[in-house]
């Protein structure tokens, strides 16, 4: 049978604007998107849908988590999560009683809350939408994300299917991937722990175990305290290529040292020597050496736009430990806690690479060829931690979702491994180049087009910007013409 399209419109309909937005993701970034969205419910009579298994909005893997020896990283003040009252959190702490009932809270003259708290705040700026319907958080992850019709629809993995206008994708850090070396000695052991952020995770760990930490940065941190925490006492190594451990926060308030916007460098060579003056300054001055990356921070994204690619490149190859190293500092109840360990020899590190792996009955043995003279040193333990940080080259093919998106041609990996390739306007970068109509990446997963992305005030930025642009596309008047096959 011939079957003839016709080109002529049929049916004349009004335009499916953004009349539904779905945001794959509900921690703080999703959370945030949400919120920002609903606050215009006078121009936005429809609902915003949120993809989250979690019971909660807001807090995400960063900080869903009610173990009390976890805390921010950065001092409350600092935090800038709701865009436009940047002192919301703290003044959340005080109001609610939280600060009353957290007497380890201050230290070094600042505020550095438990991050179960940050979680109930922002968990309680996203409710009041929730409970008018505005925002409608379903426990579910996304499946499936594709394109029909015209519209996204997105299936979840416990049934519900949503059609959208438009989508944000908030899914933040994807798990890490053990180093090849573990994996293939290790993989399927139960005492091979990869996701020590579950709830539950480490209970299985008794006092007397030892444990052997792969990776040294703050999650690191975050296990040795949790481990604390339960009434741990045996030995932790914490095993990485450099040894380094995150630096301290430095006590007071400063202001950020450095203006690095002047001239700003186009090289990764010029880049370090301006950081390297700026910290003889401070030097001299008698501040900080932190106001330094503090700025740094702060204008990160523009130097980062400054950077031609090969020269963005250079950065991450040479740069980039050193700099997180400074950049994402311990809070100092953590410092002090690696302090004490330290000192009593029950918390030890060592650089180097994963050189062999056995395993036994009793325990699983690492050899470390170490730095710098290559020489052997065996780590063993009864459980073995793999925390060696987000591995967000591999996101598009660590979920389903986004596999099948980039099949389709709609998402690419970002080329510096950073996430998902997204435009300045934080559209989503299709196959061809070219952005995708209404598809967004928002949070750390964009990070390769704006360098600076992973910490709140960031993130709630950018947030406010791609909300911006949704409530840019609602307002359009454009009509669509459906057009109907014979
Ligand atoms: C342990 C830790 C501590 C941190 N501490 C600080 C701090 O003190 N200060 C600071 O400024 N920054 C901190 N950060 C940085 C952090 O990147 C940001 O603050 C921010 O929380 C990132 O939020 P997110 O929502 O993008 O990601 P995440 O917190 O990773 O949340 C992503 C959410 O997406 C969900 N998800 C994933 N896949 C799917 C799917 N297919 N369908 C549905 N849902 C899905 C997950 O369940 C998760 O809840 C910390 C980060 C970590 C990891």
């Amino acid at each position: 049978m011939l079957r003839i399209t016709l080109p002529l419109p049929r049916q004349v309909t009004p335009a499916p604007t953004i009349s539904r937005v779905a945001i794959i993701g509900g921690g703080f970034t999703g959370a945030t998107l949400a919120r920002l969205l609903a606050l215009h419910g006078q121009y936005w009579p429809h609902e915003i849908v949120v993809f989250e298994p979690r019971a909660h909005l807001g807090g995400g893997l960063a900080y869903d988590t009610d173990d009390p020896s976890l805390r921010l990283n950065v001092a409350a003040h600092r935090m800038r999560a709701v865009p436009g009252d940047p002192q919301a959190f703290l003044r959340w702490l005080s109001d609610s009683g939280r600060l009353g009932q957290d007497p380890g809270a201050v230290a070094k003259g600042a505020i550095y809350a438990r991050r179960g708290d940050f979680a109930a705040f922002m968990a309680g700026q996203v409710q009041p939408f929730i409970d008018n319907g505005t925002v409608r958080h379903l426990r579910e992850r996304a499946e499936r994300i594709h394109r029909r019709h015209g519209r996204w629809q997105i299936e979840g993995d416990v049934g519900a299917m949503v059609q959208a206008d438009a989508v944000v994708v908030a899914t933040g850090h994807p798990p890490p991937t053990p180093p090849a070396e573990l994996a293939s000695h290790l993989n399927g052991d139960p005492r091979f722990l990869l996701n020590p952020s579950q709830p539950d995770a480490l209970q299985a760990i008794r006092a007397n175990d030892k444990v052997v930490v792969v990776g040294a940065g703050l999650t690191a941190l975050d296990v040795v305290a949790a481990l604390r925490n339960g009434g741990h006492r045996a030995e932790i190594t914490l095993l990485s290529r450099t040894g380094q451990l995150p630096q301290p926060q430095a006590a007071g308030d400063f202001a950020p040292h450095g203006d690095f916007l002047i001239g700003v460098p186009n090289t990764a060579l010029s880049l370090l020597k301006q950081v390297r003056f700026a910290l003889e300054e401070v030097t001299e001055a008698g501040l900080p050496w932190q106001s330094v990356f503090d700025a740094l921070r702060h204008q990160g994204q523009a130097i980062w736009r400054a950077l031609p690619f090969l020269e963005q490149q250079r950065v991450l190859r040479h740069l980039r430990r050193r700099f997180e190293a400074h950049r994402f500092r311990m809070p100092p109840q953590i410092a002090e806690l690696v302090e004490r360990e330290r000192a009593a020899g029950r918390l030890r590190s060592c650089a180097g690479r994963v050189a062999a792996v056995r395993s036994g009955r009793a325990e699983i043995a690492i050899d470390i060829a170490t730095k710098p003279y290559g020489t052997v040193e065996r780590h063993a333990g009864q459980w073995v931690i793999v925390v060696t940080g987000p591995d967000h080259g591999n996101v598009i093919d660590s979920q389903g979702c986004f596999a099948e998106l980039e099949g389709l041609g709609f998402l690419t990996k970002d080329p510096h491994g950073l996430g998902i390739a997204c435009d300045p306007d934080s559209r989503a970068l299709a196959r061809d180049g070219h952005p995708v109509e209404h598809l967004f990446v928002a949070g750390p997963l964009a990070r390769g087009a704006f360098g600076e992305l992973t910490g709140v005030p960031e993130i709630a930025a950018q947030a406010e910007r791609i909300v911006q642009q949704i409530l840019g596309m609602s307002s359009a008047t454009t009509r669509t013409i459906t057009i109907r096959s014979m």
